[in-house]
């Protein structure tokens, strides 16, 4: 059963991180989907080191399509799992020349299509570049969205698809970034502090957690 409590929550966790958004540095969609695929395994931080130098080299998909492997590879090579992330950022450039006019697309099957693109780097970028109500969950998103009881699913993907049913339009990408936040600052993995958090009194998991749940 879903938290009925969803307009209470949104509210508090608006107040608490009005300013919450993508720790990413980007100019356009073409640079966001970049980034997002830089971004498995890696900090927001490093990327966008990464990606200050880079897009500076190479700001079109053209720029990308034409290089070897192990090129992008030294450029990127700070950056975790970089061989692997070179051949997709190369090969989704390659199928954005060939298929889309050296454009983003903007539907889930087309992005998803997209090597180093999975559902929630999808779900980014509909989200930010394209508007759609999406809400990416990554690891902080699935785990205090369950914590709040907003979800039981079982995958990711389900759960995204769960809190889309509960909220109203407008706020998908907010309320990720603002689950998000407070994951990192609060509802953190192994001590949440629930004493301290707002959102006690409309907390499935934090309310048991003082009869000993967490
Ligand atoms: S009350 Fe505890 S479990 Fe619930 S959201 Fe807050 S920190 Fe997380």
């Amino acid at each position: 059963m879903p938290n009925n409590n969803i307009d209470a929550i949104v509210k508090i966790l608006s107040g608490l991180y009005p300013e919450a958004k993508t720790g990413l540095e980007y100019e356009n969609s073409f640079q966001l989907l970049i980034a997002v695929i830089l971004s498995a395994q890696c900090t927001d931080i490093q990327v966008n080191r990464i990606t200050k130098r880079i897009f500076k080299k190479y700001s079109l998909p053209e720029d990308y399509a034409c290089l070897n492997v192990d090129t992008l590879a030294g450029e990127i090579k700070s950056c975790g799992l970089f061989y692997s992330k070179s051949k997709n950022i190369i090969n989704t450039c390659r199928i954005l020349v060939g298929k889309y006019s050296s454009r983003v697309p903007s539907t889930r099957k087309e992005l998803e299509e997209l090597p180093g693109v999975g559902p929630k780097s999808a779900s980014v970028i509909l989200g930010i570049a394209f508007n759609q109500h999406t809400i990416p969950v990554d690891t902080h998103v699935f785990r205090v969205s369950h914590r709040l009881g907003l979800s039981k699913a079982k995958t990711p993907e389900k759960t995204e698809k769960e809190l889309l049913a509960l909220l109203p339009p407008q706020c998908g990408m907010d309320f990720h970034h603002q689950l998000l936040a407070h994951g990192r600052q609060v509802c953190t993995a192994r001590k949440p502090k629930c004493a301290d958090c707002q959102l006690i009194e409309l907390c499935v998991a934090g309310n048991s957690s003082f009869a000993g749940g967490i």
